[in-house]
């Protein structure tokens, strides 16, 4: 049997791994080094990052070879039960909450997905009493097959990777297609995506009782109360991923205790409106995951008195929404990367705005805009590949310009 992986990138090589332990021929194409590969295969699998029109899988596709994503690849090898985790934002941080708590009652859990484990890496240790937890972007749903899940979480449906898509409805339906593969789902009842999805469902919601339910105070979730100021992630995102995550271990049978408790031991993600540090009275917080409009809203809900610093990637997404906030809760904002000066254009009709080149000048003009008071929150609202290799890279720039200046003003 003959194999052709297209994309050799993490996923990429850990399918050819697994398909080569399972007895394929394993061919590799990617676009960064053009090599000659067979068309006569019996399988494609193929990486989330290639698109769909890509001309190769359209050359496959149309020979009748069968094209599966390495998320679908992985699934015919598992055993166990499955939890999958998907929306625009709070994937990876709904995933590790899960698995946090799961790990304490269980020994065979397993984390992956989108979250930086491929699948396929682990997939042979899974066993019948396995639980995996795997986080899935919409261009690993495209491309799945017969994969199902034991529950699934859909956080919410909001712009974000519109140059991919056609258009917001076509990727909310892929979004929402994980539904019909799940025996059971959790939704978010305040979006209007998925509020109207019937099935077997289970909903939780910021404003309406609901299945799990904010009351201002306390997360309700069948009959048991938590309170929210006394929980470590905070941000009313994050009441959010609670709730979303409670009634997930709830379906899975796990005892309300051990779910307050595992909540209580999970301190979040780093470059997750990550705490750096406070310099004379000003702090500083880290938010370099935030890549899309919706996850800056909710990073501007979390903080008064803020220097904004954002920008990077244009990805077409449309910031306007958030002006009335940005007048409300910013006192100026910092603009940086490819999209600089479409923010700046928009952003200073509504609050002062200045242009960095680089993340150590944005972080010395963010600290003196902040006068000594309040919070300088990166968080850009858009990818980062225009300056830096990936979101890590900038949140760790990020944070070492800030010991940078901290010691230069100390000193
Ligand atoms: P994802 O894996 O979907 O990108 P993350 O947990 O890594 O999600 O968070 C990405 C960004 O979205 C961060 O800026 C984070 O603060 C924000 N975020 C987290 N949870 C939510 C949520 N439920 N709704 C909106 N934004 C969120």
């Amino acid at each position: 049997m003959k194999a052709l992986v297209l994309g050799y990138g993490v996923s990429g090589k850990s399918a050819s791994h697994l398909l080569k332990k399972q007895g394929y021929e394993v061919f590799v194409y990617d676009d960064n080094f053009s090599v000659n590969v067979p068309l006569d295969v019996d399988l494609v699998v193929k990486s989330p990052g290639i698109p769909q029109n890509h001309p190769l899988l359209e050359k496959l596709r149309k020979r009748g070879v069968e094209v599966i994503g390495e998320v679908e690849l992985a699934f015919r090898f598992c055993k166990g039960k499955i939890v999958s985790v998907t929306g625009t934002n709070g994937k990876s941080t709904t995933t590790a909450l899960i698995y946090n708590v799961l790990k304490k009652s269980f020994d065979n859990v397993f984390i992956g997905g989108n979250y930086g484990i491929p699948f396929s890496s682990f997939v042979e240790e899974t066993k019948d009493k396995s639980i995996t937890v795997l986080e899935l972007s919409s261009f690993q749903i495209e491309d799945l097959i017969n994969f199902e899940s034991d529950v699934g979480v859909i956080l919410n449906v909001t712009p974000d990777h519109l140059n991919r898509y056609s258009s917001f409805e076509s990727y909310a339906e892929v979004k929402k297609s994980l539904v019909n593969r799940c025996y059971v789902s959790v939704l978010n009842y305040d979006d209007s995506v998925l509020k109207n999805v019937s099935g077997n469902v289970r909903f939780f919601s910021l404003r309406e009782k609901k299945d799990a339910y904010f009351d201002g105070k306390f997360i309700v979730v069948d009959g048991h109360r938590l309170l929210v100021e006394d929980l470590p992630l905070k941000g009313i995102h994050n009441v959010e991923n609670y709730m979303a995550a409670s009634l997930a271990l709830l379906e899975l049978g796990l005892e309300w205790s051990v779910i307050e408790e595992g909540f209580r031991g999970f301190k979040g993600l780093p470059h997750r409106v990550e705490k750096v540090g406070t310099v004379r009275g000003v702090t500083f917080i880290n938010d370099s995951k935030s890549t899309n409009v919706d996850s800056l809203k909710k990073a501007l809900l979390s903080f008064n008195d803020i220097v904004l610093i954002a920008g990077g990637v244009d990805k077409g997404l449309d910031f306007s929404p958030i002006l009335p906030l940005l007048e409300k809760k910013v006192k100026a904002a910092v603009v940086m990367g490819d999209m600089a000066d479409k923010l700046e254009k928009l952003f200073s009709s509504v609050v002062p705005v200045e242009k960095a080149e680089t993340m150590e000048e944005a972080v010395k003009l963010a600290y003196d805009l902040a006068n000594g008071s309040g919070t300088v929150l990166l968080s850009p609202g858009c990818a980062s590949f225009d300056m830096f290799k990936n979101f890590e890279e900038r949140g760790e720039v990020f944070k070492t310009c800030v010991k940078r200046l901290e010691a230069e003003i100390e000193s």
